[in-house]
């Protein structure tokens, strides 16, 4: 039994680990009413706390409340509550036929929780990311670990101080921590690891995984176009791109990373998204209540770097002490630069300008699968064909991330931007296994199965195949 619940480090992690894994062989996971009970206390642990969590992600991350509300605290709200209203059917076994040669038998699917898991968030959604995969895995039956990111601290202490309180301390633990910790969590043996950040550390799970055969859900980034088309609406285009792309100040996995379009839609759009920008958050963002901060000075530093890629031709204002860096647009950007070699992850928006339209498909399909994909256009044609020539984990038409809020769709990337999905059913699918069953009964034994073999078997066995 476990009394403490935040703090593993060094040999603590593999008793921590032990401990939750007697505590899940217990039995008590297995029961649909435990479940639903954890999953109440993880709703009320927010509504009972939504300042302080307002206040943790305005201290970590300059989020204003009602931004922390829509993405992280609204978006657990319906993420649970959804869960409890569809968990008993999701937790049923679901019948399938028996095959004739093995009648009379009844056949079923059965979900099962994996055991103990380990789920790693990132600093960007600190609370939603951490907390939304911790959804599925309570809903499957599993005992978990959550590790928040290091670099959102107030938000992961308010975590680690919370939920001891509220959720069943026997099964569920919070590891604060860098690096060390997070390494020395890796270590132990787990029965699925759901990850969220970039693809290098993803590629350092997946390695620590391979070696008990583990699992894992990798939720990473990448580089989302965002393509408008000739056709599009250009004022609700720019509305909706400069809000996906300048919320939590271009610091969201899904965010697009840049725009593709013609360079006559460019002269339309580009003063458009400096309309949007200015109706968001007036003439100087740096007064704005309503606009995000980077991280912390050294990402800001690592984006004041990829402006030199093209020109800036709105915005460009950095003040890394401040952690600030105003909505910026770049045209004629050098497709070498590592604006546009690597994940932007800010508020700094490159226009990139096609002499034909036609070459969009070409350009992302040059490029690593994205996680999302948006398209403005008014042509339902259009829209089929770039769906079906282009891959990428989620896509959106004439909107950006708006997928998100849909319960029923899962969450994922494809190839570099990751692999396995959640939300909703999808969530519970992932920290579930799908156990198959067959129940014989003890009547009727065909024999044609069993040696001595012999024709007239033979000719019985293809006439019940
Ligand atoms: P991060 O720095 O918070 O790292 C993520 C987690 O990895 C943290 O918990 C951290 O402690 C741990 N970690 C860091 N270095 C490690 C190491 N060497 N060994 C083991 N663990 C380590 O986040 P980040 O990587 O900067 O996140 C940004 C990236 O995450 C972007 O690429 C973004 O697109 C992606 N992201 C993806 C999603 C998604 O849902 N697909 C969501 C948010 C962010």
């Amino acid at each position: 039994m476990l009394s403490d619940f935040s703090v593993a480090s060094g040999g603590d992690t593999a008793a921590l680990v032990a401990g939750l894994r007697a505590y899940f062989r217990s039995g008590v996971t297995q029961e649909l009413n435990w479940r639903r009970r954890q999953l109440s206390q993880l709703r009320k642990m927010l509504s009972e706390n939504e300042s302080r969590f307002m206040q943790a992600l305005g201290e970590d991350l300059n989020k204003a409340p009602q931004e922390a509300y829509l993405t992280e605290i609204a978006f657990l709200y319906s993420d649970i509550d959804h869960t409890l209203k569809y968990l008993k059917r999701w937790v049923r076994s679901r019948k399938v036929s028996s095959p004739l040669l093995a009648q009379p038998a009844s056949s079923y699917i059965q979900p099962e929780p994996l055991g103990v898991v380990l789920i790693i968030g990132a600093w960007n959604y600190p609370l939603q990311l951490l907390l939304s995969p911790l959804v599925p895995a309570i809903a499957a039956g599993n005992c978990a670990v959550v590790k928040p990111s290091e670099l959102a601290p107030r938000v992961s202490s308010l975590i680690a101080e919370l939920l001891p309180r509220y959720l069943d301390r026997d099964a569920f633990a919070c590891v604060e921590g860098a690096v060390a910790e997070t390494t020395n969590l890796l270590q132990q043996r787990w029965d699925h690891i759901m990850y969220t950040g970039g693809g290098r550390v993803g590629r350092i799970v997946m390695t620590a995984a391979a070696k008990h055969l583990t699992p894992v859900t990798l939720e990473l980034g990448g580089k989302s176009p965002c393509i408008v088309a000739d056709d599009a609406d250009i004022e609700l285009a720019a509305r909706r791109i400069a809000w996906g792309k300048f919320t939590n100040a271009g610091q969201t996995c899904i965010a697009p990373d840049y725009v593709l379009c013609t360079r006559h839609t460019a002269d339309l759009l580009v003063p458009a998204i400096q309309q949007a920008v200015t109706d968001m958050f007036g003439d100087n963002p740096q007064q704005s209540a309503d606009y995000g901060r980077i991280i912390n000075s050294q990402h800001t530093l690592r984006l004041a770097d990829l402006l030199g890629g093209g020109e800036v031709i709105y915005g460009g204002e950095v003040d890394a002490e401040k952690c600030y860096m105003a909505p910026t647009l770049m045209r004629a950007v050098n497709l070498e630069a590592p604006v546009m070699q690597e994940e932007i992850f800010g508020p700094l928006l490159p226009v990139i300008e096609l002499d034909e339209f036609a070459a969009v498909e070409a350009f992302v399909n040059q490029r690593e699968k994205p996680l999302a994909l948006y398209l403005f256009t008014k042509s339902d044609a259009l829209a089929e064909r770039i769906l079906s020539s282009c891959s990428s984990g989620n896509a959106c038409v004439n909107d950006c991330m708006m997928f998100m809020l849909a319960q029923d769709l899962p969450f994922g990337g494809v190839g570099a931007s990751g692999m396995g999905c959640y939300h909703g059913e999808h969530g519970f699918k992932t920290f579930s296994h799908f156990k198959a069953v067959m129940k014989r009964k003890n009547i009727l034994d065909i024999n044609v199965r069993y040696a001595p073999y012999s024709k007239r078997k033979f000719r019985l066995l293809k006439m019940l195949q």
